[in-house]
């Protein structure tokens, strides 16, 4: 089924934090706050254009939606409402952080017309998320997804690789951990550091230094790998291309095709572990593999570098799509 979002940002209003990786403004790319008129404005402009709204939810992201003082919450929910349902709509989908989820919320959120809630969930290591200052445990994470869940509300959860005292097995535990949850989506942002964060001052003092961008790509590639084995929906990996985003980086992770370089990092080690298996003629004669229809770009990598790589180790490949082939599955022809 094809899916899509209207979204409304709603930058750092009502968020009483300050998490060390955080300049909300910067990454919404925007700093006006939005009120009723503009929900409706940008909903009724979506009406006109969206051919399947059944198919469609409003989206309030980029703050703690439910942290929002209550009247302005109010406020968005109420213009968004009469566009939801019938021939509107599917629904309304917000993100916030798990400590500002109870069940007063979610009665409210559901009465509302909200179909699912993203949690910040960044890491499931309580170390971890104290040294980032999120001011939030991980049984909190477990607890509001637990909850969400019981109001039949579809869960994503969002995690953060490479932050602040994270090492590689913390970042396996929160891959294993999300994945426990059972949520319905998840969202991998790789660490990109921004300027005016705290993150940005460990960073520039020596105290922080993230992973090597090779290994951000190899761990993220692996938890795409988990989640989708499980059935879980991969709906991001990596930050949006954004101009501010790129005048206000210092350093980590972005890159604007960053799922593009995870995806064909399956890829290649999918085809990995079968070359290994062959002996030096059949790999002399060059391979064949296939994937699924409209799988090849991933397959071969981008920029093409999957076919630079194993090139690069004497073994020629080419791809071919199949019909019924899974995605990240390709089999030796
Ligand atoms: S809770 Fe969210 S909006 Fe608030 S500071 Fe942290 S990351 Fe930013």
């Amino acid at each position: 089924m094809s899916h899509s979002n209207i979204s409304i940002f709603v930058p750092h209003v009502g968020c009483p934090h300050k998490c060390a990786f955080c300049d909300q403004r910067t990454i919404t790319g925007k700093q006006d706050i939005p009120r009723a008129d503009d929900v409706r404005r940008i909903c009724t402009m979506a009406m006109e254009q969206i051919s399947e709204p059944k198919d469609t939810e409003i989206a309030f992201f980029g703050g703690s939606f439910t942290a929002i003082p209550k009247d302005h919450m109010l406020e968005l929910l109420e213009a968004a409402k009469p566009f939801i349902g019938g021939s509107g709509f599917k629904g309304i989908r917000c993100s916030t952080r798990p400590d500002c989820i109870d069940d007063s919320v979610l009665k409210l959120l559901k009465e509302y017309g909200v179909t699912a809630i993203e949690l910040g969930a960044q890491s499931m290591s309580d170390k971890v998320l104290e040294a980032n200052e999120r001011g939030h445990t991980a049984a909190d994470v477990e607890n509001a997804a637990r909850l969400i869940r019981s109001y039949g509300i579809e869960l994503g959860l969002q995690m953060m690789i490479g932050l602040y005292k994270s090492d590689i097995s913390d970042e396996r535990q929160t891959v294993s951990k999300i994945n426990a949850l059972r949520p319905d989506t998840v969202r991998i942002y790789p660490v990109v550091i921004l300027e005016h964060t705290r993150l940005a001052e460990l960073f520039h003092s020596g105290e922080y230094q993230p992973f090597d961008f090779e290994s951000a790509v190899s761990l993220s590639a692996e938890a795409m790998q988990i989640f989708h084995e499980s059935g879980i929906r991969v709906i991001k990996c990596g930050l949006h291309a954004s101009e501010f985003v790129e005048q206000d980086m210092v350093g980590g992770f972005y890159h604007p095709a960053f799922r593009e370089l995870c995806e064909g990092r399956i890829y290649r080690s999918l085809i990995e572990t079968v070359i290994e298996r062959l002996d030096d003629i059949q790999k002399e004669s060059g391979l064949t593999f296939a994937v699924r229809r409209g799988c090849i770009s991933k397959a071969v990598g981008h920029k093409r570098e999957n076919v630079r790589y194993f090139a690069g180790k004497g073994v020629k490949i080419r791809f071919i799509e199949e019909n019924g082939l899974p995605l990240y599955k390709a089999e030796l022809r």
